[in-house]
C-alpha cells in the first residue's frame, strides 16, 4: 500500500484530467482504463482540527473562494482549499465509481480514493459523499437511476 502510494502523485497526470462536468462545476475524469480496486489519488490538502473548520469556512467565503473539505474523524478534516490536488473536484453520485478509504501511510492518515469497478476513459470520476442528514437540502444532480435526490 505505502509502495503504491509514493507512484500516485507522479502517475495521476496520466490517469486523470478536470475537465467541465454535466453534474457540478468542474469534475474529474478517467484519461485510461482504471482496474477495480486500484488505488487512484490521494484527496491532499492540509490537515486541520474539525474545531477550526467552520472559522476557515467563513474565511473562505469572505475571499470568494469555493470550500473544500474532507472529513477524516471525528478531530480531523482535510482542507484542500488552497493547497489541494485535482481529487478536490471529484463530484458526488448516488451510484459512484469510486470510494475513499482513510488508509495509515507511515503512521498518517491519508483520504485515499479507489475504484469500485473498472473506469474506462471519459468517464467522471464520482463517490458517495455520505452526507449527513440535515434539514436543508442540497439537491443532487447525478442523474443515476439510483439518485436519492439529495444529497444530505
Ligand atoms: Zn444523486
Amino acid at each position: 500500500m505505502a509502495m503504491r502510494y509514493r507512484h500516485l502523485a507522479a502517475t495521476a497526470k496520466e490517469t486523470v484530467g478536470v475537465y467541465r462536468s454535466d453534474i457540478h462545476g468542474r469534475g474529474l475524469f478517467c484519461k485510461r482504463i482504471i482496474e477495480a480496486g486500484e488505488m487512484i489519488m490521494e484527496y491532499a490538502g492540509t490537515k486541520i482540527r474539525s474545531i477550526l473548520t467552520d472559522k476557515q469556512e467563513k474565511y473562505y467565503e469572505g475571499k470568494g473562494l469555493g470550500c473544500y473539505m474532507f472529513r477524516i474523524d471525528r478531530d480531523e478534516v482535510i482542507d484542500a482549499t488552497l493547497s489541494g490536488n485535482a481529487a478536490r473536484f471529484i463530484n458526488h453520485s448516488c451510484d459512484p465509481n469510486c470510494y475513499c478509504k482513510i488508509v495509515p501511510i507511515d503512521n498518517i492518515k491519508k483520504i485515499i480514493i479507489f475504484a469500485l469497478r473498472r473506469i474506462y476513459p471519459g468517464e467522471e470520476l464520482t463517490y458517495d459523499y455520505n452526507f449527513a442528514k440535515e434539514d436543508i437540502k442540497l439537491p443532487c444532480n447525478c442523474s443515476s437511476k439510483k439518485c436519492r435526490k439529495f444529497l444530505n
